[in-house]
């Protein structure tokens, strides 16, 4: 399997190539140049196994370049630090199917990938005899789910940016009580899109780049989606077997367009997915683009559901460089109009071709706080902000012709305040959070300025 990059200046490229690039060079984003189409035959085999071997069977379509006992073992290793035997259980409540993504180190779905993607640089630095030095910008739940993949690895520098004191609290204290060596925390004067963006623009200074050896953690990274499309098939396996249905609906609680992402790949590999829900909240650039086309980038506000408080979804160009028939060059137009006007227009063909994969709806605080009251009265169950988004668009938009899945992307003890809120109780913390308030912490306050960010990196560079 090779890669290419979304604006075609790059091609050809192996998967190891793939992951160390991160952005691609032409300043896309890099995808397989084919999707592996899987039979029925295929899907009942998958169906039956064990995470752990489905995500080596899954990934091994897109990896040649790795060999098998190695890809396991760094597969089997990833895993193992969950707490759940299942990895990502799927349970059963108010109608709905509810996968459970957030029983990994900091719990929230990011750990499945980002678990993954550390050992995958261990092993890929120690191969080449190479360093790395990893810069990301968080919403929130990235930068502690990334600093936990690496933190302590040997070649492996990490500087995180998150808003700052727009993260919650105990998103902060995830990623400020890391005090390994290797871990870097930036808090930034801005929001998270000022963070994505100056991310961007040092990673688009190929100089820097290369002098740095830079490399990224954000969804931008392909092996992040790659790890991300296996819980999919999980899921959907689990769902038969406990209903019989051959299609389901997926329910995405949306920021980046990175998870929904990965369901759309497992969808063109023949996963049975009728349609794809795209929950945003009041950031609800998304819901306008599959509802009305309109891709114009807004003000992002601060809500209850901090890590979907996006505008502008890095992921997307993935999604359109498909919508326009893999054509690089119009998407390299769109894209320079995204950037030049903050908006991008689509032709009525191209709104029918979303619509036959997505529905979106936004959904705002008070509704997010309903829902978490509504599904916990009604079940005991109790949602965390960004998975009551999923829950409340899932309802709302299918008609219950194929079970509903809904990604539960965070453990509710991470956003104690909006749980709260809706039930009168702050949800059960498990043990991974204890006492985690008195540990010692390390972040520096830092002006959103790339020039600034660059100066800091490259004194404590590797
Ligand atoms: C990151 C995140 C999301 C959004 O995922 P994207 O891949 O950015 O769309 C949703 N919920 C939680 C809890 C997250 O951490």
């Amino acid at each position: 399997m090779k890669y290419q990059s979304t604006r075609g200046k790059v091609k050809g490229i192996s998967f190891k190539q793939a992951v160390m690039m991160g952005l691609a060079e032409d300043g896309g984003l890099l995808l397989p140049e084919t999707i592996p189409h899987l039979t029925p035959g295929d899907l009942d085999v998958l169906s039956k196994l064990a995470y752990p071997e489905l995500a080596f069977q899954v990934m091994s379509h897109f990896i040649e370049d790795i060999p098998s006992a190695q890809l396991k073992n760094m597969i089997d290793h990833s895993y193992s630090s969950f707490t759940h035997p299942d990895i990502t259980p799927v349970v059963h409540h108010d109608g709905l199917y509810i996968l459970e993504l957030f029983h990994g180190p900091t719990l929230a779905f990011k750990d499945i990938a980002l678990q993954f993607l550390g050992n995958l640089f261990e092993y890929l630095l120690t191969e080449s005899g190479e360093h790395m030095n990893i810069l990301g910008a968080t919403s929130g739940d990235t930068g502690s789910a990334a600093i936990y993949g690496v933190r302590g690895k040997k070649n492996i520098n990490i500087f995180i940016l998150h808003p700052h004191k727009k993260v919650s609290p105990v998103q902060e204290l995830q990623m400020t009580t890391v005090t390994d060596a290797n871990v870097f925390n930036l808090a930034i004067e801005g929001t998270f899109d000022d963070g994505q963006k100056i991310v961007k623009e040092i990673f688009g200074d190929l100089n820097f780049k290369r002098q740095y050896a830079l490399g990224a953690v954000n969804s931008i990274n392909w092996a992040r989606v790659l790890a991300q499309v296996v819980y999919y098939f999980y899921a959907w396996g689990q769902v038969r077997k406990q209903t019989g249905a051959d299609k389901v609906y997926f329910s995405v609680p949306t920021g980046n367009f990175g998870d929904i992402f990965a369901g759309y790949i497992a969808k063109r590999m023949g996963l049975p997915i009728e349609k794809l829900v795209l929950a945003t909240n009041a950031n609800n650039i998304l819901a306008r683009f599959v509802n009305a086309g309109d891709y114009s980038i807004g003000e992002v506000h601060p809500t209850f559901s901090p890590s979907m408080d996006i505008q502008n979804a890095s992921n997307l160009e993935r999604y359109l460089f498909y919508l326009f028939n893999d054509d690089s060059e119009r998407l390299t137009a769109a894209m320079q109009q995204f950037t030049d006007m903050g908006q991008i227009s689509f032709t009525e063909e191209q709104l029918a071709d979303i619509s036959e994969v997505f529905l979106s709806t936004s959904v705002d605080n008070d509704q997010t706080l309903a829902t978490i009251r509504d599904f916990h009265a009604a079940t005991g169950y109790v949602l965390d902000p960004h998975t009551a988004t999923g829950i409340k668009a899932g309802k709302e938009l299918v008609g219950g012709e194929y079970p509903v899945i809904c990604l539960a992307t965070a453990h509710p003890a991470k956003f104690p305040e909006a749980v709260n809120q809706s039930i009168g109780k702050d949800p059960e913390p498990p043990v991974s959070l204890e006492g985690l308030e008195d540990r010692e912490q390390r972040c520096e306050v830092i002006e959103a300025n790339a020039d600034k960010i660059k100066m800091y990196l490259a004194k404590r560079a590797l």
